[in-house]
């Protein structure tokens, strides 16, 4: 397993001969590959070390393909199609919903808040509060070949998801505040700070935020941030699918 970026956790030290890490990412006793001074890297002996390992043998019983990887590149490639399910009412609103995963309590609300979608809304996720919830591809469906749970990364895909609202905004010749597509994201700590900070700097309004609220929020800057970027504290999957319908 190679780390090339992202939170990483202390690894347990029976695993510690199976990680690499590259880039910014290290941890102590674990291999790291760096670039040579021509800026290449030799990732050989991991490819190595994989194949020898030889994978499973078996499909382990209750396992199910996942699809991912829907960055900004391959929603827009179907952005003809989105825009016509908006504008024939098939598509009534999109929902971001995404962020950091955590073990405190609360956390539940994002699977919920997912299953609880209308038919006629579409889904994207990133990060790791999605794995909470990307299996439901399969139930959840899709509006016109368009599955309704698209997920997009991790956290750095952040961008995509951007990206996805900014053409989207273009099209549609409004602002990304005045587009049917509301941001639900779940907090917890670490570089989602930048992620938020991103999303507020580039005038991104009515975020809706939990299971907590960061830390560095003090009551005076929350004060700044609801009245300036409506940014609210979530409630429950039905309330705000409620609010965030309208
Ligand atoms: S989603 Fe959060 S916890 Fe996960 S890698 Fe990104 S910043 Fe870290």
């Amino acid at each position: 397993m190679l780390f090339t970026t992202n939170c990483i956790m202390p690894p347990r030290p029976s695993y510690v001969q199976h990680l690499a890490t590259t880039a910014e990412v290290g941890w102590p006793g674990v291999q790291h590959i760096a670039a040579d001074d021509k800026g290449r890297k030799d990732f050989s002996g991991i490819i190595a070390q994989a194949i020898a390992l030889g994978g499973w043998k078996e499909t382990k019983p209750g396992a199910y393909e996942l699809m991912t990887g829907f960055a900004h590149n391959a929603v827009l490639s179907v952005a003809d199609k989105v825009v016509a399910a908006v504008k024939s009412g098939a598509l009534k609103h999109i929902y971001l919903v995404g962020g950091c995963d955590g073990a405190k309590l609360g956390r539940d609300y994002y699977v919920e808040f997912v299953e609880k979608t209308p038919k006629d809304t579409l889904v994207l996720t990133l990060a790791c509060g999605k794995f909470r919830f990307n299996h439901l591809q399969d139930q959840l469906g899709d509006i016109g070949g368009i599955p309704r749970l698209l997920d997009m990364g991790q956290c750095n895909d952040a961008y995509s998801a951007i990206q996805v609202a900014v053409a989207l905004a273009k099209v549609f010749n409004c602002g990304v505040n005045d587009l049917p597509l509301s941001l639900v994201l779940s907090w917890y700590e670490q570089k989602a700070v930048c992620i938020l900070l991103t999303l507020l700097s580039l005038g991104i309004k009515n975020i809706r935020i939990g299971p907590s609220l960061p830390a560095f929020v003090s009551p005076t800057v929350l004060n700044v941030l609801v009245e300036k970027f409506g940014l609210t504290p979530i409630t429950t999957p039905d309330e705000d699918l409620k609010a965030l319908a309208g």
